[in-house]
């Protein structure tokens, strides 16, 4: 046997370890540990390879199977028909050598659907005479697990189709960017592990064995195939789509039909540019035959159909130099470490900073002050820190240093055993105190207009306030003594506060900070118990009983009430006159769905392309939203559509978050 022969074995041998290793970590884990690009790149390699030498390609290789390994815990699915994978392509090249092999394998003209390749993960959806009867995973193609529970828990799956149709459509789960965000910087924040992007943190919400984990995490879905469609006719992909629309299924609006593959790479190259504005992340574009007769002649491999391939996005990473490496502490206590870096551009912005998240992972990357690194933004949009380039290493480097005490206050710092994070103990650090001020005066919680984090800085510093019930006791002297606030600026100051007093109990727990108590959660017992008096004295039981609470955060509600120093600062509160009862409207009383919009101030502007206006705002109504026609600071959103003029502009001095109609149609599908 020859040299070249004997050494492409020895790599495809590499190769496949190193590609199933990886996907180990992708797939079950949900922890990838290069990216996606990366490994691309070496799946290519081994196809190069096994083209040329087709006697290496082995039954076990990741171009013959699709990647998924099913978890335990789930029932097992075989699947009717298999779900398959898509090929890839990288370039126009690419794109016009699987042009040119589609049509030699079909008859007479081709036009292809393009469609965002969703980077979330696939799910087929059973319906039996218009109901949902089943949901299970890709896995490994031919057999997924039963994930039913789970999806029923994602509001825009329909539990009745529009039709008592019997059809099986698959589509992508996926998490919106906005949840990614925020799910992460609350993981971060409970010294928990953080998912890598988006697509794994959909997936690891979808293949959770408590529904319940599910439902908080607001996954969303869009359908893109109908593979068994009963009574209905349908001829090409276009109209499963509109089909699935009209059923009552999401589909995304963001799609297009060419008749070439120089337009289709056209459509490419536009998302390419719009692809960092959508709400949600897309690794690519999946472009398919549309005529199902003409898919059906082109046919499939063992791994994916001949008539579809997925355009991949290059990857953006830019190279830089970390300059040093910052400790900070977080409100309960967590010490998370960022990188400061030599500013560099990436996907249209200036980087400098990226989180490292925790110890583990500084030690895991091996990342060092004045180290060379790659950097790329995570789902698209967190900077974060994917390699160092070790020839670039400086030959003095030493290992990062850890901290031992907290940067804030000194006190030694401990790593609980279940947590990957570093924490300060210690209930007086003021770094700790400083946090939860930012977070008590924030906008979800008490929403306390102009008390920003310089101010709440110098508070702390001139020692003014040493905990949130202080803030209730700032006279207009004390104010005037801060820089940059006037004798106006001090009386608005003042009138806010004032103003907070009147808050409903939700926000109130929400910025008290009790640890797995979120904006929703607090809500939730606010509702139910009515005064925190109430609250306080409610068995554990009877608070876990609530749905949407899990066992988690009752345990935690119930043990900040058993706090001595919990206790004395709702007495210090109170004595202020800060309201402790729930003042909203009850949930008897209003809209009985689930809404992002309940309790919000909403303003429209702009012209709309995918609502008419009065519908909406009778949608956003049913929602629970107050729709206002002007914009003042207590507005909470404003839908801006093409064209917006002046409301935008007072929108954006004020700070109010400002959705498009891609985002609105994440809560509301039209
Ligand atoms: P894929 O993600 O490249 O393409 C197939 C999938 O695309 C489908 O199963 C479906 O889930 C999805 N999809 C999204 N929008 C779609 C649409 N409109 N129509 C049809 N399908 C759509 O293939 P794959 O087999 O799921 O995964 C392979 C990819 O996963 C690799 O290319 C790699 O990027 C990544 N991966 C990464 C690692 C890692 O360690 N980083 C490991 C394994 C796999």
């Amino acid at each position: 046997m020859d040299e070249a022969f004997n050494q492409a074995k020895q790599r495809v041998d590499e190769l496949i370890t190193i590609l199933d290793r990886y996907s180990y970590e992708y797939y079950v884990l949900d922890q990838p540990t290069i990216a996606d690009s990366e490994y691309d790149k070496l799946y290519q390699e081994l196809l190069k390879l096994e083209e040329a030498y087709p006697t290496l390609v082995q039954q076990n290789s990741p171009t013959q199977r699709v990647g998924g390994t099913l978890l335990p815990g789930f029932e097992k699915v075989e699947h009717d028909l298999p779900m398959l994978s898509l090929d890839n392509a990288f370039d126009l090249e690419g794109l016009r050598a699987f042009d040119q092999r589609v049509r030699q394998l079909v008859d007479g003209e081709v036009e292809y659907q393009c469609e965002l390749k969703m980077d979330g993960l696939a799910v087929s959806l059973k319906y039996e005479e218009g109901r949902l009867m089943q949901a299970v995973t890709r896995g490994d193609g031919r057999v997924g697990e039963n994930v039913t529970g789970n999806v029923r828990t994602i509001k825009a799956v329909p539990l009745t189709l529009k039709q008592p149709v019997t059809i099986e459509a698959r589509g992508e789960i996926y998490m919106p960017k906005s949840s990614f965000i925020k799910l992460n910087s609350d993981r971060e924040e409970q010294g928990e592990d953080v998912f890598a992007n988006p697509r794994n943190a959909a997936a690891g919400t979808l293949r959770n064995l408590d529904p319940r984990v599910t439902a908080s995490r607001n996954l969303n879905i869009f359908l893109y195939s109908m593979v068994q469609y009963g009574t209905l006719e349908i001829e090409t992909q276009s109209q499963a789509l509109s089909t699935l629309n009209d059923l009552g299924l999401r589909t995304n609006p963001e799609r297009a039909v060419f008749q070439s593959i120089e337009d289709v790479w056209s459509y490419v190259e536009e998302y390419q540019e719009k692809r960092a504005n959508l709400p949600y992340e897309i690794d690519g574009i999946v472009i398919k035959v549309n005529h199902f007769d003409r898919q059906e002649q082109a046919g499939y491999t063992v791994k994916a159909p001949r008539w579809a391939i997925a355009y991949k996005f290059p990857a953006e990473e830019s190279r830089t130099v970390v300059n040093e490496i910052e400790w900070s502490v977080g409100r309960t206590g967590v010490v998370t470490p960022t990188a400061i870096m030599n500013p560099v551009q990436l996907a249209g912005t200036t980087v400098q900073r990226a989180s490292l998240h925790n110890v583990d992972l500084i030690k895991e990357r091996d990342i060092r002050l004045h180290d060379t690194v790659f950097v790329r933004k995570a789902g698209d949009i967190i900077p974060e820190v994917i390699r160092v380039d070790f020839e670039a290493r400086p030959e003095n480097s030493e290992p990062c240093q850890i901290p031992t005490h907290c940067p804030a206050c000194s006190s030694e710092l401990v790593h609980l055993e279940d947590e990957v994070a570093l924490r300060c103990v210690n209930p007086k650090c003021p770094a700790q105190a400083k946090e939860r001020l930012i977070h008590f005066v924030s906008r979800n919680a008490m929403n306390i207009d102009g008390l920003g984090e310089k101010i709440v800085i110098q508070l702390f510093e001139r020692q003014l306030v040493k905990d949130v019930s202080d803030l209730y006791g700032l006279t207009k002297e004390q104010l005037m003594t801060l820089d940059k606030i006037a004798d106006k600026s001090a009386d608005n100051l003042l009138q806010s506060i004032e103003a907070s007093k009147t808050n409903s109990l939700e926000r109130l727990l929400f910025g008290l900070g009790i640890k797995h108590v979120g904006s929703k959660a607090a809500r939730l017992l606010a509702e139910k118990y009515e005064t925190i008096d109430t609250l306080k004295t409610a068995e554990l039981e009877d608070i876990q009983s609530i749905e949407g609470i899990g066992e988690i955060i009752a345990e935690s509600v119930a043990a900040f009430f058993e706090l001595e120093a919990a206790n004395e600062l709702i007495s210090k509160l109170k004595s202020f006159g800060v309201n402790t009862t729930y003042t909203g409207v009850k949930p008897e009383e209003r809209s009985t769905v689930e809404s992002v919009f309940n309790g919000k101030t909403v303003v429209i502007t702009g012209k709309l392309e995918h609502f008419k206006r009065n519908e909406l705002k009778e949608s956003l109504t049913l929602l629970g939203a107050n729709v206002t026609g002007s914009i003042s600071k207590n507005t909470d959103i404003l839908i801006a559509g093409a064209d917006a003029g002046s409301k935008l502009t007072k929108a954006q001095e004020l700070d109010i978050p400002i959705w498009n109609e891609e985002q609105l149609l994440e809560e509301i599908p039209d």
